[in-house]
């Protein structure tokens, strides 16, 4: 019988509603549950005497009844203290019933697990498990570890025991679990088989050494926890790359090089692209001339001109007679693109059009009919874009700006968008969060990679210095300075909420208080909950000067383009990722003047944060800071919460294996070619149901 194919409801004691409990937590058949592994382990393997007993230990502990009693404190609890030759101990108990009270009479013996607590009594056994035992009975787990389950509301550990253990008992020698990784593979790479790895998992034996094994399986280092991870890599990237095989048998609409807009465009520029802005339009062009989609993920660091090559890609569409769209995550830095693309492509001829979710009534039907029949080549806008009600007359490319805003699946919803019988759009994304080596490889395994590697001439380093909020005066002087000398200056306000409303509250009130203590400056503000024409005023008002100060949330983080403004004050900043920081930062030091960035903390700083901040003060780097925010809060977080779909892996750790995916890379490709039979399996095996790639 393949564990595979058979459904949980086979295992005793499985009915409809059990089933939906663990179809809830992605548990369908047994080979499922098989790979539901524990999240750690309990050695109850050993009676440890009461005596012995230290706070935070879990132990077993095994003694006669002395008294059992109720207290009546802020919740109500049943105290249980129980003897052995060693000592006294207290067990406390908030949930119990009347027969369990009785059951536990004086001079029976007992014998719990739990974890040791300070309590009233002293230390105390917070609600531990429990059974009766006779004299001399032996420990049921005296072998091997006790696995603690990720379980779910409804499902105990001791219920999840019971089923798995149910499954292992029918795991049998090898055939029930078949072994995707073929063998060859398998020896190379000295794995042990997975029947054998599986069993270990869940049952790690102890044999003397338990404390090492204990703690190589804590740190995921032990070999049959590796072999797991490496499998679960391998099948992720043989998904991303089945994804990229099946975009690749498409057709898309072969845009040639012609040259006529773009050579009218770069003229027009009052700077010539870098080498490396070249380069990239040189692979993007290639591309797009292929009449196969192209998939591309552009990196460049702040700053680094990634506009001016998506325009320049979205011409060569224009001149084959087709549309490219430019879709940008908010509404500040899609109509930033806005601004920027009619000034450049309206002296062209061209008709650039605009779309976000604030655009309503007869100006969206106006946009949409636009859209729909050709008459604006370029559009712009936010995820509006990708509405139903929208259509396209000839769609030729897709650009994605801040693509780590998006997740996987959204990308491949867009990839739909504008699809006909006929062809698929090109693809290009870009992202200004350099995404560290190992992400890349594994998140975007699908796309091919181009880096702006350098930023225009003439930008100045910015210089950055950590400050507790008690010197918050003399950051206001300092502003006052900076702004007397005619530069301009942000001052950044965050919050840990995720509420809008929040945010834009505390950075109209610190605009107030600012505006108190700097009478002679002219001060703005600027929050995602202003309309479209009121940001359009502000921002346009610090453009020009009019404004010193902009007090802004973290709207501003991507996009905003004021060379004169050489300051910047991020207030909290210990509540945002490095990767954002950086964007932030990356608003000043667009121009020739020395530009500051002043961390405003509060103070005091956890160990972390502090080590964080100063990764800020001494690197400009934006990937340096990429794999820095990586090792310090593991890829969920830096990618975004957006991307958890794909970053939630159940064993694999991107941050500890990242050693691995060089082979992961290797084995798939050997498997793609040698042996394509393992591929459905594998991925089926370890991506599922899950959502995320619901509709490959
Ligand atoms: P990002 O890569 O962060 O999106 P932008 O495309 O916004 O960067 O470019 C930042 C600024 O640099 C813009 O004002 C842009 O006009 C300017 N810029 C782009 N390329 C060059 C270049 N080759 N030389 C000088 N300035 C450039
Ligand atoms: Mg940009």
């Amino acid at each position: 019988m393949l564990a595979e194919q058979t459904p949980l409801t086979a295992l005793k004691g499985v009915g409809p509603s059990l089933a939906a409990k663990l179809a809830a937590i992605h548990l369908h058949t047994v080979q499922d549950l098989l790979f539901h592994l524990p999240l750690r382990y309990q050695d109850r393997t050993r009676i440890s005497p009461i005596g012995h007993c230290r706070m935070g230990a879990e132990l077993v502990l095994e003694g006669e009844v002395l008294t059992t009693e109720l207290a009546f404190g802020r919740r109500r609890s049943m105290l249980c203290r129980i003897k052995d030759h060693s000592g006294i101990i207290t067990l406390r108990f908030f949930h119990f019933s009347a027969a369990q009270k009785n059951a536990l009479k004086p001079g029976t013996r007992i014998r719990c697990y739990g974890e040791v607590r300070a309590g009233k009594t002293g230390l105390e056994l917070y609600h531990p498990e429990y059974q009766f035992v006779t004299e001399d009975q032996p420990l049921p787990n005296s072998t091997h570890l006790t696995p603690i389950y990720p379980a779910t509301e409804g499902l105990q550990q001791t219920r999840l025991r019971t089923l798995i253990d149910q499954a292992l008992s029918m795991l049998g020698d090898g055939e029930t679990l078949v072994d995707w990784i073929p063998q060859q593979i398998r020896e190379h790479l000295g794995f042990r088989s997975l029947t054998d790895s599986i069993r270990f998992l869940h049952h790690p034996p102890v044999q003397g050494a338990t404390d090492t094994v204990l703690f190589r399986l804590a740190e995921g280092q032990h070999p049959a926890q590796k072999r797991l991870a490496f499998e679960e890599l391998l099948s992720h990237r043989l998904c991303l790359r089945r994804l990229r095989d099946q975009a690749e048998r498409l057709s898309a609409p072969q845009l040639g090089s012609r040259g006529t807009l773009t050579k009218q465009f770069l003229a027009g520029l009052p700077f010539k692209l870098t080498r490396a802005q070249q380069k990239v339009c040189g692979e993007i062009s290639s591309d797009l001339s292929q009449g196969k989609p192209m998939l591309r993920l552009l990196q460049g660091d702040v700053g680094s001109g990634k506009t001016i090559v998506a325009a320049i890609a979205a011409l060569q569409a224009v001149e084959n007679g087709f549309q490219a769209a430019v879709m940008a995550p908010t509404e500040i830095l899609a109509e930033q693109h806005y601004l920027n693309f009619s000034r450049w492509l309206e002296p062209l001829g061209l008709q650039v059009g605009w779309l976000s979710g604030k655009v309503k009534g007869s100006k969206r039907e106006e946009q949409l009919h636009a859209f729909s029949k050709g008459g604006a080549q370029i559009v712009v806008g936010t995820h509006a874009l990708f509405q139903e009600s929208v259509t396209f007359a000839k769609l030729g490319l897709i650009v994605i700006d801040e693509q780590h805003r998006f997740g996987v699946h959204q990308r491949l919803a867009l990839r739909e968008k504008g699809a006909t019988e006929h062809f698929i759009p090109h693809q290009l994304v870009m992202t200004a969060t350099p995404i560290p080596r190992t992400l890349a490889m594994s998140a975007y395994a699908d796309l091919d990679c181009s880096i702006i590697d350098e930023l225009p001439p003439g930008r100045t380093a910015v210089n950055t210095l950590i400050i507790a909020n008690t010197r918050r005066d003399e950051v206001i002087e300092r502003i006052h300075h900076a702004c007397a000398q005619g530069s301009q200056a942000y001052w950044v306000c965050t919050l840990i909420e995720e509420s809008e409303a929040l945010q834009c509250q505390a950075a109209e009130a610190t605009a107030e208080t600012l505006r108190a203590q700097l009478p002679d400056l002219a001060i703005g503000l600027i929050h995602g909950r202003m309309k479209p024409r009121e940001k359009t005023l502000v921002m346009d008002a610090f453009k020009g000067g009019l404004l010193q100060l902009l007090v802004a949330t973290t709207v501003i983080e991507v996009g905003v383009d004021v060379p004169n403004a050489s300051l910047m004050v991020i207030e909290n900043p210990e509540r945002l990722g490095l990767a954002q920081l950086h964007q932030l930062r990356g608003r000043v030091g667009r121009g020739a003047i020395a530009s500051h960035c002043l961390l405003l903390y509060q103070a005091p700083l956890s160990q972390t944060a502090k080590q964080r901040l100063t990764i800020m003060r001494d690197s400009n780097d934006g990937f340096l800071i990429a794999e820095k925010d990586l090792e310090i809060r593991g890829p969920g977080q830096v990618l975004g919460t957006q991307q958890t779909g794909l970053m939630s892996f159940r064993i694999a750790d991107l941050s500890r294996d990242s050693g691995m995916l060089d082979e992961v890379k290797v084995q798939s490709e050997s498997i793609q070619q040698n042996y394509p039979e393992c591929v459905d399996p594998l991925i089926r095996r370890w991506l599922g149901d899950r959502e995320l790639y619901g509709n490959v």
